[in-house]
């Protein structure tokens, strides 16, 4: 029996793209001896995007679409595609065509060899980044490899091929602030990376903005591991030990009768302290935060309508 790959496409306002990219992956499914389903995750698009998945999935049979109630972020929209997917394989790759679909072959020739993920990295910068983004992308992965427990690659991408068995345990996986990237070197499986050159967008303009990237560096370092908490308390304890270098300098002073200067030395003290008090507390606040969020159990992303008939049927509005 012919096995299935299921290719999974995050979508925010891409309605330029959706034709082209449909076309090109036509192409490279004709060349591939497999089912395939093509499952569109419309990330809440405000264009019509969702209009232009409908009309290819009129014409043809292997085009889903999922229809997700609001912008939740593509981690969610590729969560939703994973999770509704039925392929032996699942593929998941950008809208935009940066990922390029001629990839897809070598994606499936590496699995079909008995990697269970392939994933892939860039091996240039993206074409359609600044100095500032390729600074600020090269930052998030020096911090977030130094202060989590998983080591991620510089430039690692969102276009990667799952076995089921993978996305299987995905499935069980809700929590509730999903680091894609991150979750994948965290299951283990026999993984593969392949460098790619990543193309320049097609049509639109790119949708994270600097302080997105942001969200989501300090989401997935926090969400990854404890350790900005050991970090701290570090601090925390050798600073509890500096003013045993002090004491001498208050003995001698007192004993010697001299005044004990240092009005700016304390008050610097203090504030610094203050300061790093606070911080110590945000970073523990925003655990607190993390758990105060996953102890509501809301679902990582509600769907308002789809074409895949296996859900139940209350959630199916077309
Ligand atoms: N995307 C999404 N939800 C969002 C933002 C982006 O589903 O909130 C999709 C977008 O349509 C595209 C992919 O995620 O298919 C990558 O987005 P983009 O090109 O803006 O970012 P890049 O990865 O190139 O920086
Ligand atoms: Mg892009």
């Amino acid at each position: 029996m012919l096995k299935k790959i299921s290719i999974i496409i995050p979508t925010y306002n891409e309605e330029k793209n959706i034709g082209f990219l449909v076309t090109e992956l036509n192409k490279v499914i004709a060349t591939l001896n497999y089912h395939v389903e093509m499952v569109f995750v419309d990330d809440g698009s405000t264009d019509n995007t969702l209009t232009e998945i409908k009309v290819k999935a009129e014409i043809y049979s292997y085009i889903f679409f999922i229809e997700l109630s609001k912008n939740f972020g593509k981690d969610y929209a590729l969560k939703a595609g994973i999770n509704m997917a039925t392929g032996d394989a699942i593929i998941t790759m950008d809208a935009d065509l940066q990922h390029p679909p001629a990839l897809i072959a070598q994606l499936i020739n590496l699995w079909e060899k008995g990697n269970d993920i392939v994933y892939t990295y860039r091996k240039d910068a993206n074409p359609d980044s600044n100095f500032y983004s390729r600074f600020s992308s090269r930052l998030f992965y020096k911090v977030i490899n130094s202060l989590s427990e998983i080591k991620l690659e510089d430039g690692i991408s969102d276009f990667r091929l799952i076995d089921r068995k993978v996305a299987n345990q995905l499935k069980q996986i809700d929590e509730c602030e999903i680091f894609l990237r991150g979750i994948i070197k965290w299951v283990g499986f026999i993984q593969i990376g392949i460098p790619y050159t990543p193309s320049k967008r097609y049509k639109g303009v790119q949708s994270y903005s600097f302080l997105k990237l942001m969200k989501l560096a300090i989401s997935g370092i926090m969400s990854f591991s404890v350790r900005p908490l050991y970090v701290t308390a570090g601090i925390g304890l050798l600073f509890s030990l500096l003013p045993l270098f002090y004491l001498p300098y208050i003995l001698i002073s007192y004993f010697a009768h001299y005044a004990i200067s240092g009005w700016a030395s304390l008050i610097a003290t203090i504030v610094f302290l203050g300061g790093l008090q606070l911080f110590t507390l945000g970073i523990i606040g925003v655990y607190v935060g993390k758990i105060f969020i996953q102890s509501k159990k809301r679902p990582n992303y509600i769907i308002r309508s789809t074409n895949i008939f296996k859900l139940d049927s209350d959630f199916i509005r077309i």
